[in-house]
C-alpha cells in the first residue's frame, strides 16, 4: 500500500489514516486508490468489525489536490469504481467526466457501500472534497476544533461532485453553505445533525475507538443490513437521483470555466481559494 495512507489494526477496529499532513491531506489519485485498497483490506479481514477514517496531523482533509507538487491528475491508475474509459489521452469534458465519475463520484459511492460501519474522525479542516470523505462514512465524530466548508462556488461550481449537501445539511443550510462558501464549526455541524458527537481534541481518538468498540459488539451481518437499510432509505429520499442530476450541473460549470477562462477551475489554485475565503 502506498505511503499516502496508513493502515493499522486496533483490536476489532481498522484505523485508516490519510497521510499527507504536509498538504493537509489533500486527496490526489494515489491517496484515492490507497484508501480503496485499505478499505478493501478491512472488509476482507473478518476480525475487523468497524473502520475508522482519520487524517494525520492537524487537519482531516483540505479537499481534492488541486495544486500540490504530487498532483497526479494526468496519471492512469487501474480503475475500480466505474466502467468507463480512462481520462488520460482524452480532452475537454470527455476527460473531466471520465476522471470525476471514477475518482470522485464513483469512489465515494463505492465507499458508502462498504458493508462494515465506517466512522469519520475529524479534526481541523474538512473542506470541499474533505466533506465528501466524511459524508460517505456512517458516523462522524468531530473534535471541537473541526471546521467545514464547501467553497467551490468561488470557482463558479455549484458544490463538490458528491452532492449530498441537501441531505447532509438540510436544504436551507445547504444554500447558505454553498452561497457564502463560509466555514461552519463543529458545534453548528452537530446542531444540524451532520455530525454525531463533538469532543475535545485530546479526547477525539479515545472517543471514536470507544464508540467503534460498542458498535463492534453487534452482529456483523446485522450491521451490514442496518447500514444498507439506511442507505437505501436515503436513496429513496432522492439522494442518489439528486446527485446524478447535479453531477451534470457540476460538469456544465467545469465546461463553462474551461470555455470562458481556459481553466476548468476558473484559474483558482489553493492559494487563491484561501485568499478568497479570508
Ligand atoms: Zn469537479
Amino acid at each position: 500500500m502506498a505511503d499516502e495512507v496508513r493502515y493499522e489494526r486496533r483490536g476489532v477496529v481498522a484505523l485508516v489514516t490519510m497521510n499527507r499532513p504536509r498538504y493537509r491531506n489533500a486527496q490526489n489519485s494515489a491517496m484515492t486508490y490507497a484508501l480503496d485498497a485499505a478499505f478493501t483490506r478491512a472488509v476482507d479481514d473478518d476480525e475487523v468489525r468497524v473502520i475508522v477514517l482519520a487524517g494525520a496531523g492537524e487537519h482531516f482533509s483540505a479537499g481534492h489536490d488541486i495544486g500540490t507538487p504530487e498532483r497526479d491528475a494526468d496519471i492512469e491508475f487501474p480503475r475500480r469504481a466505474a466502467i468507463w474509459w480512462d481520462h488520460t489521452g482524452k480532452e475537454g469534458a470527455d476527460r473531466r467526466y471520465a476522471r470525476e465519475v471514477e475518482v470522485y463520484l464513483g469512489m465515494c459511492r463505492r465507499w458508502r457501500e462498504i458493508p462494515k460501519p465506517v466512522i469519520a474522525m475529524v479534526q481541523g479542516a474538512c473542506i470541499a472534497g474533505g466533506l465528501m470523505l466524511a459524508w460517505v462514512c456512517d458516523l462522524i465524530v468531530a473534535a471541537e476544533d473541526a471546521f467545514f466548508a464547501d467553497p467551490v462556488l468561488r470557482m463558479g461550481i455549484p458544490g463538490v461532485e458528491y452532492f449530498a449537501h441537501p441531505w447532509m445539511l438540510g436544504p436551507r443550510f445547504a444554500r447558505e453553505v454553498l452561497f457564502t462558501g463560509d466555514r461552519f464549526d463543529a458545534r453548528r455541524a452537530y446542531e444540524i445533525g451532520m455530525v454525531n458527537r463533538v469532543v475535545p481534541r485530546a479526547e477525539l481518538e479515545p472517543a471514536v475507538l470507544a464508540l467503534a468498540e460498542r458498535i463492534a459488539a453487534m452482529p456483523p451481518f446485522g450491521l451490514a443490513l442496518a447500514k444498507r437499510a439506511v442507505n437505501q432509505c436515503e436513496d429513496l429520499m432522492g439522494m442518489r437521483a439528486g446527485m446524478d442530476s447535479v453531477f451534470g450541473l457540476h460538469h456544465v460549470a467545469h465546461a463553462h470555466n474551461a470555455e470562458v477562462t481556459g481553466n476548468p477551475l476558473a484559474g483558482l489554485d489553493p492559494a487563491a481559494m484561501k485568499k478568497a475565503s479570508s
